[in-house]
């Protein structure tokens, strides 16, 4: 272990003006505190965080991320508390030993992959600012270097956790170097076997071909004299786990050198590096497809850097990258880090804002040695602040929107779980269903059968997914009542209307309207999806109670102020279909049916639903629906069918053969309508033609938004 005056020394290294009395003050207390403890090795306690805040040196990390690093298992595991720190540190110390005993505390226990990238992000997110992230890592890249010491059955778990959470975090955090070693030390201990294959593989290939990256190096350095340009040939092997990841990838077996082996050029000049790759391409051949040039265009992290593949006469080929001293030293520290190519997520960045950056800020803060406080506002971390994350009792991780309460989280569940929700534990504890979540919380939702959503519920939830399925539900469960209250304003409707109200009216207005039967009339009369007054119109069109009709560019309720509105290609609702609507980025909302296939589809982003209504009174006849018809194939027939649409009042906006027989067609006819009972209209007259065998409507998934 290193000692005080060794860390003190390595501090000042890169930062002269470090309050040493701090780290010194830091350091006595975290050996006080820890006094007595062991490792699992059995070495004192305290080796672990001074090994941490050592490794945090090499960072050049400020004085309270060191600090925090000597004291990140105080409150955690010893008498120490939040006040004492606080009191002893300052606020910002205590902050931050605070944030890594939380994530420490995490029970990390589902890492599947789709979870994986929510806890990461949860981790994040609790964090509020990137040097907790970093301890974090770095406490875990030590704990992963000792783990020998610890039990078979903690190894696995430490090491899958860290091959699926830590190790692709400091990849996102732009130390590439870290993520690679967090990797090979997790894949030591998950499979130890194939990792010695690669090894043994290894050994074998340099005894046959030499000591490759050597004789490559000098061969490439020789060249370089010999073209009068100064730069610095680096060659190094690659780990075994990034190896056997491309084996899996592309079940590659591995013998090329390029597998194996990676070289770097460092110049000094962007005409250098140019100048280094025509004295490789001209020296070697360029393998085609395998030049990229980060230079002239960077990637969207910033990295820059040309690389190339060549191959030598006895066909064996080699990576190059070349780049100046200034990107390879961003490169290395993480700004322009190696994540965004290797994971393959590089279009799929999850931040707002590139964490890169931040360490870059870090970084720059440090070596103009200006203003520590400064920059430190720069780091802290916003980007999920308008997100909370919540694990199941299985250790899922769900994403809700802040605000969030335990009926929200058991809707993005299931519906049937919300619907049967009675009560919820939030860390064990029974809540209030009113409770706001927050990050890191494990909520278990209790259900009793019987059990229906509540009308007070509304005002509770805050996803619109939850606010969909409670009114879904309440509509349902209301049916009843609105059947009563439906016939109730018919009966004033028609007595308005001077007319008798009756069963048999009631059934003839279903019939005239579409509607599937009487009692569902009454219903939607009772629920105000269906004026009392159009009813009467309907069987009595001549009487002069109409309605005026409903703007056809905003014909729902439910849309934001500032919401456009369309209806979806996919499913074509029409007014008096129940309808759902979804938010499509620049596209305002967008009504799908409620049985359309894609709303499937979009499940798991709740925030993205809206509850819509159409509005009540006449629409227009502007709703396109696009009806399927089977037409025995006989003269006249299509004329008879476009002459009778035109009674109706629809217009038909298109018309499409589909295929032809010599006794049947089918087409596609696209007609404009006001509504579902329009739309019924149109089809009861359309089955009484006989040329018609066959009248259904035509929906097609592929037109979703
Ligand atoms: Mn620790």
């Amino acid at each position: 272990m290193i000692n005080l005056d060794d860390l003190v020394a390595l501090v000042r290294n890169y930062n002269p003006k470090t309050d040493e009395d701090l780290l010194r003050r830091a350091w006595d207390y975290g050996e006080a505190m820890h006094e007595g403890q062991l490792r699992h090795s059995g070495e004192p306690y305290f080796t672990h965080p001074v090994a941490v805040a050592a490794l945090l040196t090499e960072m050049q990390l400020d004085d309270a991320t060191i600090v925090t690093a000597l004291l990140h298992d105080t409150i955690e595991d010893t008498k120490s508390t939040y006040a004492e720190v606080s009191r002893l540190f300052g606020a910002e110390i205590a902050e931050l030993v605070d944030g890594v005993t939380k994530l420490t505390n995490l029970q990390l226990s589902s890492s599947e992959a789709k979870q994986a990238e929510n806890i990461r992000k949860l981790l994040i997110a609790m964090s509020r600012d990137l040097r907790v992230i970093l301890v974090k890592l770095a406490d875990r890249l030590h704990n992963m270097r000792t783990i020998r010491s610890m039990r078979l059955d903690k190894q696995a778990q430490k090491a899958r956790e860290t091959m699926d959470i830590y190790a692709p975090l400091a990849g996102r955090m732009g130390m590439q170097w870290m993520r690679e070693e967090l990797e090979d030390l997790a894949f030591r201990v998950l499979n130890p076997e194939a990792r010695n294959s690669i090894l043994r593989r290894f050994i074998t290939l340099q005894r046959e071909a030499g000591d490759v990256l050597h004789s490559i190096s000098s061969d490439m350095r020789h060249e370089l004299d010999r073209a009068g340009i100064e730069a610095v040939v680096f060659g190094r092997a690659k780990k075994p786990y990034s190896i056997w990841r491309k084996m899996q990838d592309k079940e590659l077996s591995f013998s090329r050198l390029s597998d194996i082996y990676g070289f770097r050029i460092i110049t000094d000049s962007v005409p250098e590096c140019y100048a280094v790759l025509g004295v490789m391409h001209q020296r070697w051949r360029a393998v085609p497809g395998r030049f990229k040039d980060y230079i002239s265009q960077p990637k969207s992290n910033g990295y820059r850097s040309i690389h190339t593949t060549v191959s030598g006469r006895d066909g064996k080929r080699v990576e190059i990258q070349i780049r100046t001293r200034e990107m390879h030293e961003v490169a290395e520290a993480g700004v322009a880090a190696h994540w965004a190519y290797r994971d393959g997520v590089r279009s799929e960045n999850p931040f707002a804002v590139d964490p890169a950056k931040w360490i870059a800020t870090l970084t720059e803060g440090l070596d103009s040695a200006e203003d520590h406080d400064a920059f430190l506002e720069h780091v802290k971390l916003e980007m999920y602040s308008d997100q909370v994350f919540c694990f199941t009792p299985k250790g899922d991780v769900i994403q809700l929107p802040r605000g969030a309460t335990p009926l929200d989280f058991a809707f993005a569940i299931h519906t049937r779980i919300g619907s049967s929700c009675v009560s919820a534990k939030v860390d064990g504890l029974r809540v209030p269903l009113w409770t706001r979540l927050r990050n890191g919380q494990s909520v278990e939702i209790i259900t009793a059968e019987g059990q229906r959503p509540q009308a007070s519920w509304i005002d509770i939830v805050a996803t619109g997914r939850a606010k969909a399925a409670i009114r879904r539900s309440l509509r349902d469960e209301d049916r009843e009542r609105f059947m009563r209250l439906g016939t109730e304003l018919l009966r004033v409707a028609f007595a308005n209307a001077g007319r008798e109200f009756s069963n048999k009216a009631v059934a003839t207005a279903a019939k005239l309207m579409g509607v599937q039967d009487p009692q569902e009339l009454r219903a939607r009369v009772g629920s105000a999806e269906l004026s009392a007054r159009r009813v009467v119109a309907a069987l009595y069109p001549d009487s002069p109670n109409q309605v005026p009709e409903v703007d056809a560019a905003r014909p729902v309720l439910g849309l934001g102020g500032d919401q456009s509105f369309r209806r979806a290609a996919c499913c074509q609702p029409l007014p008096g279909e129940r309808i759902i609507g979804i938010t499509y980025r620049g596209k305002g909302v967008v009504a799908h049916a409620i049985d359309c296939d894609v709303l499937a589809e979009l499940e798991s982003q709740p925030d993205r639903w809206v509850d819509l209504r159409w509005q009540d009174g006449t629409h227009p006849a502007v709703y396109g629906v696009t009806l399927e018809l089977t037409i025995s194939n006989d003269a006249g027939v299509l004329g008879r069918v476009c002459s009778l649409i035109g009674t109706h009042k629809a217009n038909i906006s298109d018309l499409r053969f589909m295929d032809r027989k010599p006794d049947f067609y089918r087409l596609l006819l696209e007609l404009e309508l006001r509504g579902v009972a329009h739309l019924h209209e149109v089809i009861t007259a359309l089955e009484a033609e006989t040329a018609i065998a066959q009248v259904s409507r035509h929906r097609d998934p592929s037109l979703r938004p």
